[in-house]
């Protein structure tokens, strides 16, 4: 999830499609093979779905059709409230373990429809336990339609539950505690929501807690937070992160820089954009972040939510708004299988064929 500020990284109207995409350039995006690591269980509904579920679980729900939903979606505001208030309204629907398994089982299909091989997918398990969910029942369904999205699309995941970093500690805890004995299931913990007035620090010992169960550890440090500077270095120097999802504030210091690419920290960013906006935010500053160096992927954060939509669009707009070439995006797909918490000979699998399309499609 994003929290988003006012951007001056923000690129408008005017930069996008400043560099069309050419019939074959769209075809090379469309058949690049992917890799994703930030992206949101909870966002990837997509809105025929959200009725379905509301409609299985006998929920009074507010929107009986797609077209109200995708009205909803374009009248949003771009305060964070406008967003999250609708954004919980889907989340709202997942109420089983059925539920669970539906929604990352068609998030997977999506996946293979956008050539991605391998995905990282978020989770926020407080918001669900919190409305009476266990978590063996969410745990399980996602974990069994991570199982049948390998086997019918062949796309590979892994998981990472993520803190609302805005709740207490306790709960953080809390959560911690429920997800031990499916330890086994998940690879990751990350934080996310609001971060005005949380920063990493308040989870520090959760972190040492968490890297001592072997979890991998990241966090969001979304544009243009108050602190966003001090967070990243928070976050890579007491959560000891070896991911910073957005974390796009680095480029405001040199020193941050220098370190991020010493310790070979990935960072996470999402080219996305959604009404009233017409293109994608952020473009200079990944831009600026991945001509300074540092190891940048291209996300799609809220997929369902969002205009940019999934990988394959999200990476056009990129393409119409920055220029990058096949090269660069073939970059941007080496860090991404490379900054992956996958083992290192099932990352150069990936990263070989990757290189072997490169080679059949550049020069
Ligand atoms: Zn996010």
């Amino acid at each position: 999830m994003r929290c988003k500020g006012l951007n001056i990284y923000s690129v408008q109207e005017s930069l996008m499609e400043m560099f069309p995409v050419s019939v074959e350039m769209r075809s090379f995006i469309e058949d690049l093979p992917k890799a994703e690591l930030h992206v949101h269980l909870e966002g990837t509904i997509l809105p025929a779905t959200v009725l379905k579920l509301a409609e299985r679980n006998r929920m009074d729900y507010p929107f009986k059709t797609v077209e109200e939903i995708q009205e909803a979606l374009d009248s949003r505001t771009t305060s964070l409230k406008s967003f999250l208030d609708l954004h919980y309204m889907f989340v709202s629907v997942i109420r089983t373990k059925a539920d669970f398994y539906e929604v990352t089982y068609e998030f997977l299909r999506t996946c293979m429809n956008n050539s991605v091989v391998y995905v990282e997918i978020k989770f926020d398990p407080q918001f669900h336990t919190e409305q009476g969910i266990s978590f063996d029942a969410m745990i399980k369904g996602i974990d069994e339609g991570k199982k049948d999205g390998l086997r019918d699309f062949g796309v590979d995941c892994n998981l990472i539950m993520c803190i609302n970093r805005e709740r207490t500690v306790e709960s953080a805890w809390k959560m911690m505690e429920q997800a031990y004995p499916y330890r086994h299931l998940i690879t990751g913990l990350g934080l996310d929501s609001y971060e005005k007035d949380n920063p990493p620090s308040k989870y520090t010992e959760v972190y040492e807690k968490a890297r001592e169960q072997g979890y991998r550890v990241t966090a969001h440090c979304d544009v243009n937070q108050e602190d966003s500077v001090k967070h990243i270095w928070e976050c890579i120097d007491l959560l000891k992160t070896d991911r910073i999802d957005h974390g796009i504030n680095s480029i405001e210091d040199p020193e941050l820089v220098a370190e991020l690419i010493r310790r070979d920290i990935t960072l996470t960013t999402c080219p996305t954009w959604r009404n009233p906006y017409p293109g994608p935010r952020d473009l200079e500053g990944i831009k600026k972040m991945y001509e300074l160096g540092l190891k940048v992927t291209l996300n799609t954060d809220d997929p369902a939510e969002f205009t940019s939509e999934y990988m394959n669009r999200t990476l056009i707009g990129a393409v119409e708004g920055s220029g990058y070439t096949k090269e660069d995006l073939v970059q941007f797909m080496r860090n991404a299988f490379d900054g992956s918490w996958l083992p290192r000979d099932r990352k150069d699998m990936y990263i070989a064929s990757l290189e072997e399309y490169a080679l059949g499609h550049t020069g």
